[in-house]
């Protein structure tokens, strides 16, 4: 039995495989290295570069290496693109999915789990959000997202595959062993931006806003590290195989950093003092956005990075990291 990964290449899916791999589970890796790198992937695992929606590929995938569970990390996750490019986020977030889990069920996959995302809440308030809260999502993405989600309870309700869609907030940080981190050329994430302008890949950066109903008028978010959140990945997979039912989790800490709380962290941390400008808003933030987490907690995830200086740190040394490799992408 061998469990499918898809967007094994990619920051998240990459991570994901080197906790199933320390695990000594059989991992096949599925990505069409669009915005992911072979190099992320682990020699332990069997590689495959190709598309979600190849069904011939997939069912032949399935059947060759029996498929127990397919974790679907696949697709495209940049907001402003998707308000730009909708048709491309249904396409590869919502369509591509549906041919996914048609594949998934015709092969007798048991279990399927979702990479969704904190953007199926849309605009909500400063208070932690729960899975139960009401689901607006203001982007294509949240929606494409969505949509997904609304296809897996509905096909788990009919055919004998559970699922587990995971939501998640503010991903961040490396492998503690510097296997792997967030790699993509042209990221926007803050703490990646921070840290990049830290080691003068860029000359300044810029904060979005500092007239938000927030304690310091910064928007607040909930920064997860990379490797507590594949292994709430991990735990929801073993909930599955023992028979749980199907689950949806938020994945965060259930706290709030704002932004100028993190650019001064990430001064201290690589201790430079870059140049931060006061910048307008950027289109569709909303003020805060924290994990209601207690639903991931009460299944036993017991995460060990819940600390903003160890996520900076490790993203700090994974771009010192890719800074020295042959094949590194460029910054811009
Ligand atoms: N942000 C910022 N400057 C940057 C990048 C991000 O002020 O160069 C802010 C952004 O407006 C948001 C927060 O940092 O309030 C987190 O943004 P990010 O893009 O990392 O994640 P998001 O919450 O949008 O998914």
């Amino acid at each position: 039995m061998s469990i499918l990964v898809t967007g094994g290449a990619g920051y998240i899916g990459s991570h994901m495989v080197l906790n199933l791999a320390d695990a000594g589970e059989s991992v096949v890796v599925l990505d069409n290295l669009v915005t992911g790198f072979d190099w992320l992937v682990d020699h332990r695992v069997r590689f495959v570069k190709g598309n979600v929606a190849d069904t011939d590929l997939v069912a032949h995938l399935i059947a060759e290496y029996d498929i127990e569970a397919v974790i679907h990390f696949a697709g495209s996750v940049v907001v402003p693109e998707s308000v730009v490019n909708p048709l491309k986020y249904y396409a590869n977030n919502t369509a591509a999915t549906r041919t996914l889990i048609e594949t998934c069920v015709r092969g007798g996959v048991s279990h399927f789990i979702f990479s969704s995302t904190a953007a199926v809440y849309g605009m909500v308030g400063l208070e932690p959000v729960s899975e139960d809260n009401v689901l607006n999502p203001v982007s294509p993405y949240g929606k494409s997202k969505l949509m997904s989600e609304w296809m897996l309870a509905d096909v788990a309700a009919a055919h004998p595959m559970t699922y587990g869609v995971l939501r998640y907030f503010n991903v961040a940080g490396a492998d503690p062993q510097m296997r792997s981190g967030q790699s993509t050329a042209g990221a926007t994430h803050l703490i990646k931006v921070a840290v990049q302008t830290a080691l003068g890949l860029r000359d300044a950066m810029s904060v979005f806003g500092d007239d938000y109903p927030t304690p310091d008028g910064t928007c607040v978010r909930d920064y997860i590290h990379v490797t507590d959140l594949v292994a709430a990945h991990a735990l929801v997979l073993d909930h599955l195989r023992k028979g749980g039912e199907s689950v949806t989790m938020n994945c965060g800490y259930g706290r709030g950093f704002s932004v100028d709380a993190v650019v001064k962290t990430v001064k201290e941390v690589t201790g430079v003092d870059f140049a931060v400008e006061h910048g307008p808003r950027r289109a569709g933030d909303p003020a805060s956005i924290v994990a209601g987490a207690d639903r991931i907690r009460a299944m036993g995830w017991q995460p060990e990075y819940d600390d903003l200086e160890r996520i900076v740190e490790m993203a700090y040394t994974w771009e010192k990291h890719l800074g020295t490799r042959n094949d590194r992408p460029s910054v811009f």
